[in-house]
């Protein structure tokens, strides 16, 4: 999947388990920041490919992107697993306990799911796509839905373009369905 689809994916996600939350009270920083993680998550596990727009964006990205490539064993590897699911969690727990002491308004339990969201998001939409997901390494198999790789996505192709469309309808209901819900959440950020 493309980036654009995974970052829609991961926003979608999010969204939908807020829907399902009840209204708490949350800061400014921690809804900013919890979107900038729920993205991050959305495309992290990527790194792994030296074409990926993560790379892409920095000046000798295309110098790391392939050394990043080659220590994680290659595209749609750790990074894409529940191992590295893990990894990252416990990494991305690591950084935010680092910046909490600057940043208390912060809510970084929040921040966190965010992420976690965002990573889960994409592995579960690569597991769509014909290459499937190797969800247990290190046990090498790699999963797809359906099954039969031929009724699966193509990367770019147009049942990619499907999913993002019927992502955005869905994002779009969702905003409309749950309004009141969301003005509530606004209502109690501070
Ligand atoms: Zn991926």
């Amino acid at each position: 999947m493309t980036a654009r689809t995974h970052d829609l994916s991961a926003i979608t996600a999010f969204g939908l388990i807020i829907a399902v939350q009840p209204v708490r009270a949350v800061t400014v920083a921690t809804a900013i920041f919890a979107l900038f993680a729920n993205q991050l998550g959305g495309v992290a596990p990527d790194i792994d490919q030296p074409t990926a727009p993560f790379w892409r964006n920095l000046p000798i990205g295309k110098f790391f992107g392939k050394e990043i490539d080659r220590l994680l064993g290659g595209h749609r590897f750790i990074t894409h697993s529940l191992l590295g699911l893990v990894l990252f969690g416990l990494g991305f727990r690591w950084f935010l306990d680092v910046l909490h002491p600057i940043m208390t308004k912060v809510d970084i339990h929040i921040v966190w799911w965010a992420f976690m969201v965002g990573m889960i998001s994409h592995l579960i939409m690569d597991t769509l796509t014909k290459e499937g997901v190797p969800w247990l390494l290190p046990i090498p198999i790699k999963f797809g839905i359906p099954p039969l790789k031929r009724f699966r996505v193509t990367t770019g192709h147009l049942a990619e373009k499907i999913i993002f469309i019927t992502l955005f309808v869905v994002d779009v209901w969702y905003i409309f369905a749950n309004y009141s819900h969301l003005v509530n959440i606004f209502h109690h950020i501070s």
